[in-house]
């Protein structure tokens, strides 16, 4: 038998490619040349981009803009030319009132007279400034000032990270918030930072926890960093838990910092309590070490704690508002520093011919350079320096940031995290079921966002060693994933392009509806009987086509 029955891939070629970039050429595959019929719809659950999206923050959004207009077209006399001015502080919680009572019944109005009540009576700021800042944001008259991020709505990101990444963990001081253009903005001005400030130069050894999200381990390789990599390997085997073994490897000084996703992407499991203790302790005795958690799914998460909670001094926490409020568009993410942290303590025990390229590099924008801290370097360097005073995230984007961080803040008892939790675990049931994989619920680290499905895990948990070994001989990487693609337009990402150990396939759950997953597990089911089949004929055996895996 041929080793690959299809032609038209050229395989070599394919094994470079990204795999986001691969699943372009699996969209063509699914596209096809050959007709099909109309009503077999291409099935992409390569996306981790969700197909939800929260509504209630959304309608706050927009009748805070009718409010604000009002206020614009109230602070000047009137125009008919449609000239506006700034809103006015005087006055403006009645005015809010009167247009809340006004529009009573509408969407958006009762969240956002809860919003500001939340605001006043739980979180003790001025309801009026509040609104100020609001109204202002949402016009987008004025650049953002501070650059890092307004004011009262630091205050309030702060506090829906502090509910959803820290919790009850105990958490001594403050931390710092800077306001991004999503997780993807604050990988590349954290990257870019971190070499600007010496805290990683080429030539030194990051560790990464893979299976990992798959620009973590591409920007390392780029010429601008050439970093090498120690991977942490997390273990199907292990329920995609780190090992003792593989977290000693961040032991070793040589180790500078440790780049996580937790919740993973793809395996989607949250790091247990054990390792985040362990981590914890090999910090104590390594408080050089930097680490860097990218918890984007910790909201998808049952009671979520984040390596920010235990290391707080040597953590960079990220997060996103992409996945959980369902706003890839919106661009909307945060980086969180400790006051107290490493990262100044490094760069103030810099050499002195560092520390004086630095002062030249910072002093435009300050007269104490060396005073900078880290979190407002990140500010400088995402606008080269030169133009830190037009900084920061656009204002409206704040807005909207603020509201879904209150919405979520007031979303009590978890109506909202229970129903996400709900629609993507009952997708996943409807993919296992389908595909008929046994699996028991009572794993309480899984978060279920993606689903991997590892071939030579479940292969072999099956129908033994020879099957799988068998599979693999005879079919090329990607392979199968072209021919769910082609045959039942079917297109998931290859784990290989995220660093998994197996050959294996990424499902989104959050992408599709329940229907679809009835849909792709049945393909998925239908090509490994095949593949059964086939190992049949060549061996002689009989394994059964329809076994459970
Ligand atoms: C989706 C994702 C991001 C990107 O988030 P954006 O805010 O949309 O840029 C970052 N990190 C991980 C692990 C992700 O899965």
């Amino acid at each position: 038998m041929a080793k690959s029955e299809h032609k038209g891939e050229d395989h070599s070629a394919l094994a470079s490619l990204s795999p986001f970039e691969l699943k372009d050429e699996l969209i063509k595959a699914a596209g096809g040349a050959v007709a099909r019929p109309a009503n077999v719809a291409m099935l992409n659950a390569g996306r981790g981009n969700p197909n939800f999206l929260a509504t209630i923050p959304r309608h706050g959004f927009w009748q805070l803009g009718l409010f604000a207009m009002r206020e614009s077209e109230r602070s000047f006399a009137y125009m008919p030319e449609g000239v506006g001015g700034f809103p006015k502080r005087d006055g403006l919680e009645e005015r809010f009132e009167l247009f809340a009572r006004d529009n009573a019944g509408t969407p958006g109005i009762d969240f956002l007279r809860g919003a500001v009540s939340y605001v006043r009576d739980q979180l003790g700021l001025n309801a009026g400034d509040f609104l100020y800042e609001m109204c202002e944001g949402i016009l987008a008259s004025n650049y953002p000032v501070p650059d890092r991020m307004l004011k009262l709505s630091e205050i309030i990101v702060g506090q829906y990270l502090r509910r959803e990444m820290i919790g009850d963990h105990p958490f001594v001081g403050e931390f710092d918030v800077f306001a991004v253009e999503g997780g993807t903005a604050a990988m590349t001005y954290i990257f870019n930072t971190m070499r600007e400030n010496h805290l990683i130069k080429p030539g030194d050894t990051i560790a990464l926890g893979t299976p990992i999200f798959t620009p973590y381990i591409e920007i390392p390789r780029l010429n601008d960093y050439r970093l090498e990599v120690v991977n942490l390997e997390a273990d199907v085997a292990n329920g995609w838990q780190y090992s003792k073994q593989e977290l000693d490897k961040l032991r070793d000084p040589k180790v500078k910092a440790f780049f996580l996703v937790n919740p993973s992407n793809p395996p989607s499991v949250k790091m247990n309590t054990e390792s985040l203790a362990y981590i914890a302790e090999i910090v104590a005795e390594r408080p050089d070490l930097i680490l860097l958690t990218d918890d984007v799914y910790g909201t998808f998460a049952d009671d979520f704690v984040s390596l920010f909670a235990l290391c707080p001094k040597n953590t960079i926490l990220v997060y996103s508002y992409s996945k959980y409020f369902g706003a890839t568009g919106w661009r909307l993410g945060t980086i969180a520093t400790h006051r107290h942290n490493l990262f100044d303590e490094q760069i103030a025990a810099l050499p002195k011919e560092q520390k004086a390229e630095l002062h030249e590099r910072y002093e435009s924008i300050t007269t104490e350079p060396e005073k900078l801290k880290f979190i407002d370097r990140l500010v400088a360097d995402s606008r080269t320096v030169a133009l830190n005073h037009t900084a920061g995230l656009s204002t409206p984007q704040q807005v909207q940031m603020v509201l879904f961080s209150l919405f979520s803040l007031m979303d009590t008892p978890d109506a909202y995290k229970n129903a996400l939790k709900r629609l993507i675990r009952d997708r996943k049931d409807a993919l296992y079921r389908e595909i008929g994989i046994s699996f028991s619920d009572d794993d309480e680290n899984k978060v279920d966002y993606y689903a991997i499905l590892d071939l030579e895990f479940l292969g072999e948990r099956a129908y033994g060693r020879e099957f799988v070994e068998w599979i693999i001989g005879n079919t090329e990487p990607s392979e199968l994933l072209f021919r769910l693609a082609r045959d039942a337009r079917v297109v998931l990402l290859p784990g290989r392009g995220f660093g998994t150990q197996h050959p294996s396939g990424r499902v989104s759950l959050a992408n599709l509806n329940e229907s679809d997953y009835v849909q792709i597990g049945r393909a998925i089911r239908t090509l490994l009987g095949e593949y059964v089949d086939r190992y049949n004929a060549a061996s002689g055996k009989k394994l059964d086509r329809n076994k459970v895996l």
